[in-house]
């Protein structure tokens, strides 16, 4: 055999194995940062301990009638979000007919298997943080039977009627580590999230008392009804229209602009909490897509920003389309094929099988 088929061999065989593995050479050359990324996305569940939240996991599998330590914890937090009686009784550890009805709902309501049993799933759904409005007292959406759905509005479906309203970031509920500027920044990302689909505008004024809607950090027991519990847990909550209050824990790690790296485990990011509660200052529930915006749980250092189909279409219902937005660009979202950014993300493996067809031709020519 001549030296210089040795080295095609070599080479048609360097060849396969980069087609073979794309994947491995692609993630190598990941920047850093990246990668991390991409881990924390893959890796939903993140244990943290403090002393603020619950910890259901010991309370996988738990059978009904048993009596249980830790049972009363949990009817608390279905309490907490609507699943459970009207809070005037004294919760038992026993695991009754009650809560196994009050765990299908749950289940139901956030897309998980309806099994009325403590699974694994649902005890790490029910340990992740989450957005401090209840699930139940919400109104589905009325599409009719054949809906695949997942929306929800708040019962009574209240609404603004009006296409301007203007937003203030209290300048004394706030927290040390962020700049009102940097605030200011997340905000306007949020809010034109959902204006770029719908004909309201949210115009920022310095005039908190004024404002339709009032956005602040806040701790504990703070005057609403609903307090806040520190570290993870609740991150956030805000009310119907025409309330108009959106009020972060200030209790969490707040973080901007991608910088989990402050607080590795604990880090929530802004932009999506607050893209999430507008959608209830607006009038929409929580939906049981776990890709939507509206999904009630977020895990630390996880960023959700962008309206999935399911949001759009809730708040389309709402306040209709916004004239400025081009038809095309909401269909495409449904079509993967031809939407821009996915496109974007085959370019390279293109580029690649281009690259290998030349080196191919030039070797075997
Ligand atoms: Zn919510
Ligand atoms: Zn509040």
């Amino acid at each position: 055999m001549s030296r210089s088929l040795i080295y095609r061999y070599r080479a048609l065989c360097f060849l396969l194995v980069l087609f073979c593995f794309p994947q491995r050479f692609a993630t190598r050359n990941l920047p850093e940062a990246e990668q991390e990324s991409s881990t924390a996305k893959a890796t939903q569940i993140i244990h943290v301990s403090n002393n603020t939240w619950h910890d259901f996991y010991r309370l996988v599998n738990v059978q009904v009638g048993s009596h249980v330590s830790g049972v009363s914890e949990l009817k608390r937090y279905l309490h907490r979000f609507g699943y459970v009686g009207d809070g005037s009784e004294s919760f038992s550890d026993v695991f009754d007919g009650s809560l196994k009805s009050a765990i299908s709902l749950y289940q139901e309501n956030l897309g998980l298997p309806i099994t009325g049993r403590l699974d694994t799933s649902t005890v790490t759904l029910m340990s992740l943080p989450r957005c401090g409005v209840s699930d139940t007292h919400m109104i589905v959406n009325d599409d009719g039977i054949h809906t695949t759905a997942h929306y929800t509005y708040i019962n009574g479906k209240p609404k603004w009627n009006r296409d301007r309203l203007t937003y203030a970031i209290s300048k004394t509920h706030k927290v040390d580590y962020l700049t009102s500027e940097d605030v200011k920044t997340v905000a306007r990302r949020a809010f034109s999230h959902w204006a770029s689909v719908i004909p309201v505008s949210f115009e920022e004024v310095d005039d908190f008392t004024a404002a339709d809607l009032k956005i602040g950090f806040y701790s504990g027991d703070h005057g609403d009804g609903s307090p806040f519990d520190g570290v993870l847990g609740i991150l956030a909550h805000a009310f119907a229209p025409d309330n108009g209050r959106l009020h972060f824990d200030a209790g969490e790690t707040w973080v901007v602009d991608d910088d989990f790296t402050r607080s590795p485990e604990l880090a929530v990011d802004l932009e999506s909490v607050a893209t999430h509660e507008i959608g209830h200052l607006l009038g929409l529930g929580h939906s049981s897509q776990e890709s939507a915006v509206m999904y009630p749980s977020l895990s630390p250092r996880t960023k959700k920003v962008d309206l999935t189909d399911d949001d759009v279409a809730g708040v389309l219902k709402l306040y209709g389309p916004n004239p400025k937005l081009r038809l095309d660009s909401l269909t495409q979202s449904e079509d993967p094929i031809q939407n821009g950014s996915v496109s974007l993300r085959f370019l390279p493996g293109n580029f690649i099988g281009y690259v290998l067809l030349v080196v191919f031709f030039i070797l075997f020519r």
